[in-house]
């Protein structure tokens, strides 16, 4: 799934999340997660910052543009993202990181 898609997802459940239905947190919480693992770089683990990507390939391997030239965590190692020389810079996940912290913001506030 795409980094847009899992936003997507992650706040259509925020909205239909029941505060009353543990069940529903636990599945909330699921979706977040999926959401974060879209937003996180591949070499320091954080949530990225000022991302950057391979410019041709669907790998969704982002990485910090302070990370370019560390060792990616990856297993296997992706046959796309070698050169990391070749990587652009990747404005859309830059919002979609403030978008997350935003949702995250929102769903603090419910106060649980
Ligand atoms: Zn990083
Ligand atoms: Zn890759």
């Amino acid at each position: 799934m795409s980094a847009i898609g899992a936003y997507v997802s992650a706040c259509r459940y925020t909205f239909q999340c029941d505060i009353q239905d543990e069940s529903s947190w636990l599945e909330l919480e699921r979706h977040l997660r999926a959401l974060r693992g879209q937003l996180t770089c591949c070499v320091c683990g954080l949530i990225i910052y000022h991302a950057i990507g391979p410019a041709h390939s669907a790998c969704m391997h982002h990485v910090c543009e302070g990370c370019r030239d560390g060792k990616m965590r990856l297993r296997p190692a992706c046959g796309w993202c070698g050169d990391r020389k070749e990587f652009i810079e990747k404005p859309q996940l830059d919002i979609l990181v403030q978008c997350y912290r935003k949702l995250c913001d929102y769903i603090a506030s419910f106060g649980v």
